[in-house]
């Protein structure tokens, strides 16, 4: 598991930089994470619930 580490392989591909995955990867305000980890860390971002 790479936390916080955003790897980048790659022009286009857009990877939740938490658990690696490529789908529902959020990439809006610049979190660049997927909606299932969005849930998990939007409370220590301060973030309100998603969709
Ligand atoms: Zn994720």
């Amino acid at each position: 598991m790479v936390a916080y580490e955003y790897r980048l392989k790659g022009k286009g591909r857009r990877m939740c930089r938490l658990c690696g995955t490529s789908r529902g990867v959020i990439r809006s305000h610049n979190l660049y994470i997927c909606r299932r980890c969005f849930r998990e860390v939007a409370p220590n971002i301060n973030f309100k619930k998603y969709g």
